[in-house]
């Protein structure tokens, strides 16, 4: 037998059916005959056919997804370009405040200098690699480098870490520069008039010429002597010449002597503030009158202290 199977299945295929579709109107029943081979070729057009039909709507779907992801990406992209471009301007505002406060402090200092070295000169804003970057990613945000990216926010972590140092030094300053107001001589120590000023004189008692190493403030017995800045007591007690006396070690060198008083109201070690009472006028040691003589030193070396008496000078710098 040649082909058994191939003949079978052909005289399947050629086998007619009969399809009997019963209408409940008032036509009778029609008859429909088919053969199988009729009925397997529609069923699998049919499957053929619903299969396209799923395939190009999945494709297309696929299509539209993509298109839906690509413009959620789009969005996504301008939002942080423009975010990025926030942030650029904040930090030159940023910038800028710091500029301002360094020219209110007057501050020269190294970072003074490398804030205003060749990169930064001229700048209010982005770099202009940082400019052109903005521009091609407003453009193209499909073809921007994710390096890109990371490069601009290294960029921007760089000047808000340069900030954050600019802005500690510039508190530093502001901390000493308040450390330097309390504890520079900055005030008369008593009220009264300068009988003798700082410099060569003739000795009002010995009549020979020797210089003066303070001032002589003249009033009444019993005027209250202040301390002219912050400090702690070095001295208090008698001195040769100056009678009783009175030794302030302030910071940054400073040292003011008082002297000739009638009463000393600190003892040594005491910390006393600007202002503070630290004895009475008198006329104690070498001295011709009720009157106080002040000095004020600097890194052991005598100064006028008539330039520490108007705190007006000391803001002039
Ligand atoms: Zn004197």
């Amino acid at each position: 037998m040649k082909y058994p199977l191939f003949r079978r299945i052909k005289k399947i295929l050629s086998q007619k059916v009969t399809l009997m579709f019963v209408f409940h109107g008032t036509q009778g029943p029609v008859k429909k005959h088919f053969s199988i081979l009729f009925l397997v070729t529609v069923f699998v057009l049919w499957t053929v056919f619903t299969g396209v039909t799923v395939y190009l709507a999945t494709k297309n779907f696929d299509y539209w997804s993509a298109k839906l992801r690509i413009a959620v990406l789009g969005t996504k992209y301008e939002f942080v370009n423009k975010e990025l471009s926030k942030t650029w301007e904040l930090l030159a505002k940023v910038e800028e405040n710091d500029r301002v406060l360094r020219k209110l402090l007057n501050m020269k200092s190294k970072k003074d200098v490398i804030l205003n070295s060749p990169e930064d000169i001229g700048k209010g804003g982005p770099f202009i690699s940082q400019a052109n970057f903005l521009v091609n990613i407003a453009k193209t945000p499909q073809e921007v480098n994710i390096m890109d990216y990371k490069q601009h926010f290294e960029l921007i972590k760089n000047k808000v870490q340069q900030q954050i140092e600019s802005y500690n030094e510039i508190i530093n300053y502001i901390k000493l520069q308040k450390e330097l107001y309390k504890y520079t001589p900055l005030i008369w120590p008593c009220f009264g008039r300068v009988v003798s000023p700082f410099g060569w004189r003739i000795h009002p008692i010995y009549g020979q010429e020797h210089f003066h190493t303070g001032i002589d403030i003249a009033n009444e017995m019993g005027t209250p002597i202040r301390a002219t800045a912050n400090g702690i007591v070095k001295y208090a007690g008698w001195q040769e010449g100056y009678g009783k006396a009175v030794v302030i070690e302030h910071k940054f060198g400073y040292y003011t002597v008082y002297g000739h008083l009638s009463v000393i109201k600190v003892k040594i070690g005491q910390t006393v503030s600007r202002n503070e009472v630290i004895g009475l006028m008198g006329d104690t040691g070498t001295s011709t009158g009720p009157h106080l003589h002040y000095e004020v030193w600097r890194n052991d070396k005598i100064c006028n202290p008539i330039k520490f008496v108007n705190p007006e000078d000391f803001f002039k710098g």
